[in-house]
Formats: C-alpha cells, structure tokens, sequence
C-alpha cells in the first residue's frame, strides 16, 4: 500500500465521492478512508431509494446555518445546471417529481454509480471498512492518519464525514471530534428533516387520523411555513410540510398548521348557515377537510356538534382560527433514528467560503453535512454536498 498521497478525504458519502473524482482527474493521488463496507451508503438509501440529487430552485434561502451567507459563494459556483450536467453525461434518466425536485427514473444507485465510475477514471483509491484510531497535523499542509489497518500521511485533509443522521448506516460524529481537535467551535447538533412526536393524550386522539395526508400550510415560531402534505402517524406528525418545518421548530415551540390552505373556512361557514341552515356544521366541513378529521375534532370537543343554524357569529370566528391556525405542541422528534439530516456542526466561521479551508490550519478542509449548513428537504443537501465539495477540490487543486 502506498504510505503518501496528495490527498487523504474522510468519508466516502456525497461530498467525499464528488471531491475525491474532482482532484483525481485533475492528477492528484487521492486515498479516501470510509468506515462502511460500501461507499455513498446514504445515496443509496436517498429519496426513496430514487435519489434527489438536486433541486431546481436552489437559492441560498433554503439553507439553514448560524452564518447564512456562508453557502452563496459555493452554490454559485457549482449550480444544480452543472450536476444535472454531469447526469446527463452518465444517460441517467431523471425526472422533476414537484417544487423543482429531480430524482432518478430508475435507481440511486445511478448515482453512487457516476461518482465511482468518475472516481476510477481519475485513479482515486477507497479504502473500506477502516477504523481510523489517531489524525495528527505534523506541519502546515502535512498530516498523518492512522486506521487499524494502515498509516499514511498527505498535504491536505478532506473531512467529509456527514452527519448523526441513521447510525444504521454508517454515521458517526468523527468529523465534529476532528474539528474539536483542531480548536474549531461546533454547534450543538439537533436531528433535522425529522417527524415531530406529540405527548400522550394528543397522541392518542390524532393517532386515530394514522394516514391521513392533509394539504396544509405548516409553520415555525419565527414564521417560516411550508406549503406541502401534513401526515398524521401512529408516532405523531409527519409528511413534508412538517419535515421541513421541523428544521425551524425547537423544543417547547408550538407549530401552526393551516388546514385549508385555499379557501376561508369563515366564508364557507357563513354562506352555507344563509343556505343550508338545518344542515350539520360536520357536514358542512366534511365537503372542505376530510371527515375523518372532522369527527376527531368534534370528539376532542374542538369543534360544536350542531346546525349551521345554530352556529353563532364568535364560534365560526373560533372555527376559522381552528382550521387556519391550528396549534400543535409537539414535544420533540423521532431524532436521528430517521432524520434525514443534522442541524448544526462545524462553526463555518472558522472556514473560508471560497475554499472550505480552516481558516487556522492549512491544508484542512470540511465539507458537505459536516458542517453547519443545512439545506431543505427537496435535494437541497446533495447539492450543498456536491458544491462544497467542488469549492474544496477547486482549491487543492490550485494550491
Ligand atoms: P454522507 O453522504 O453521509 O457521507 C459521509 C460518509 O462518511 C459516510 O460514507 C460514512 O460512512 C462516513 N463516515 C462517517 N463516520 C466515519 C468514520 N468515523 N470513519 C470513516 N468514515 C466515516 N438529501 C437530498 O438532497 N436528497 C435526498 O433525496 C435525500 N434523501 C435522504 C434520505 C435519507 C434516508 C437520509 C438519511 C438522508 C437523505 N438526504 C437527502 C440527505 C443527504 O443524504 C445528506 O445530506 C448527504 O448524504 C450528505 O453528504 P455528506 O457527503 O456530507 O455525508
């Protein structure tokens, strides 16, 4: 086994893969060091197991991170319109499921398979199943990693080691330790793009609603909201109204769901008790949300069992607020076990945002999950994995 390489990347996932082609093919001899028995294991699990490589509409906005504008530089500087690019040079067949979102016709593992075939064309080497034991800086753009199975030295050091997010498949917080090490902050990690759980006698009630999708507008504390499918579970809440919201929910805060997005609730009401006064309020409602709904809220005593005739002016108030604003406390996530992404990590204040370079410590470099970025859900952290990934390779490359 050869003992120096130009570089040594840490994770053999999205952000390592793509970094790992792009420098090989630029004639850098490049090792990458994985723990699993197979490279981009979470791809291949991605987006259903079709994969959303990207998004269509990818704009700086849909990242969340401690230093929103640590992300612009690189998206702008490897768009979506270069990967889907680089799918096109594979034939990958692909297709726009909704809000810009493109996943594989066929499989995810198109895509594991272009970056290893990209990978092979440029001479990387991957090493799997290693255990690394000790990482140490011995001068600037020269470090030394050991594994159980083999040690190695290179001038730069790619950590690409992703999030918490399924342990099942590989993650470990290696990379947060790596940073520690080097004297970098890293902020507190939460599971995001994650189902929210709701205390018991809640639980109970809306468990009875179990696979109800609900067109729905959901909302954080801050504002934020997301148009999109609400789905109720025998866990709590999910669909991807509230993975996206759960990026912006935190403990104690309370969401707000919108359940009839398109219409007013109030102007139903009011015009069906002018016309239909001895009909059912349920009845009523049962045409506009779905009755299952209904009844569980007329059970949980949300809403009147009563005539249109009877409903005062002040209850359809009530109602309207009911139906637009309801407010639902969930009391956590089901947490990394199926989040689909970690929030947090790796200060980007302590990294440059043209490079992905420690700002303190040369030839070090973090990218994709790792780091304190987080996209939303509709392709949006591959991409943040295969831009970051090209800012560092761009710059080992130039170095
Ligand atoms: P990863 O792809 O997670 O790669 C990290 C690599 O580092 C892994 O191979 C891991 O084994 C390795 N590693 C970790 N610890 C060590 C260690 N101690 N030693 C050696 N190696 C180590 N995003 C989208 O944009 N679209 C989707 O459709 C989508 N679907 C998803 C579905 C699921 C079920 C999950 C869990 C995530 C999904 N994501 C999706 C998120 C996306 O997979 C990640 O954001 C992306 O993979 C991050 O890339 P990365 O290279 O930073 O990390």
């Amino acid at each position: 086994d050869k003992k120096h390489y130009d570089v040594i990347i840490i994770g053999a996932g999205a952000a390592g893969l793509f970094c790992a082609f792009e420098l090989g093919q630029s004639g850098k001899s490049v090792l990458v060091l994985d723990n699993g028995k197979k490279a981009g294991r979470k791809i291949l699990m991605s987006g259903g197991g079709r994969c959303n490589f990207t998004n269509l509409y990818i704009e700086p906005g849909a990242f969340i991170s401690h230093n929103p504008h640590f992300c612009k530089s690189a998206l702008a500087r490897y768009t979506q319109w270069d990967f889907i690019e680089l799918v096109l040079k594979h034939n990958i067949a692909y297709h726009e499921k909704t809000l810009g979102q493109l996943f594989c016709d066929d499989s995810a593992e198109d895509i594991v398979n272009l970056l290893l075939t990209e990978c092979d064309a440029g001479g990387v080497e991957i090493a799997l199943r290693q255990t690394i034991t000790s990482i140490e800086q011995l001068s600037d753009n020269y470090f030394n990693v050991i594994s159980n199975e083999r040690s190695i030295t290179a001038h730069h050091l790619v950590v690409a080691t992703g999030g918490l997010s399924m342990p099942g498949l590989g993650a470990t917080p290696l990379g947060y330790k790596i940073a520690e090490q080097f004297g970098l902050y890293v902020y507190p990690t939460r599971a995001g793009l994650v189902p929210l759980t709701l205390h018991k006698p809640l639980l109970e009630q809306l468990a009875k609603l179990s696979g109800i999708a609900v067109p729905s507008i959901a909302q954080a504390k801050d504002g934020t909201s997301f148009r999109e499918n609400t789905l109720f579970t025998h866990r709590g809440l999910s669909g991807p109204a509230i993975l996206q919201i759960s990026n912006y929910w935190h403990e104690g805060d309370a969401i707000s769901l919108n359940l009839l997005p398109d219409g007013s609730i109030s102007n139903i009401l009011v015009d069906a008790k002018a016309k239909h006064p001895q009909q059912q309020l349920k009845t009523i409602l049962s045409h506009s949300l779905p009755k299952r709904l209904v009844e569980l809220m007329i059970d949980m005593k949300l809403l009147p069992e009563m005539t249109m005739a009877q409903l005062s002016l002040s209850q359809i108030e009530n109602i309207d607020r009911l139906i637009h604003q309801w407010e639902i406390k969930p009391n956590g996530t089901e947490g990394y076990r199926t989040a689909e992404v970690t929030l947090g990590g790796v200060d980007t204040n302590c990294l440059s945002s043209k490079t992905m370079e420690v700002k303190s410590v040369k030839g070090l470099y973090f990218i994709g999950e790792v780091m304190d970025v987080t996209g939303w859900l509709g392709g949006y952290n591959f991409q943040w994995a295969w831009s970051s990934a090209h800012a560092a390779a761009e710059a080992i490359i130039q170095a």
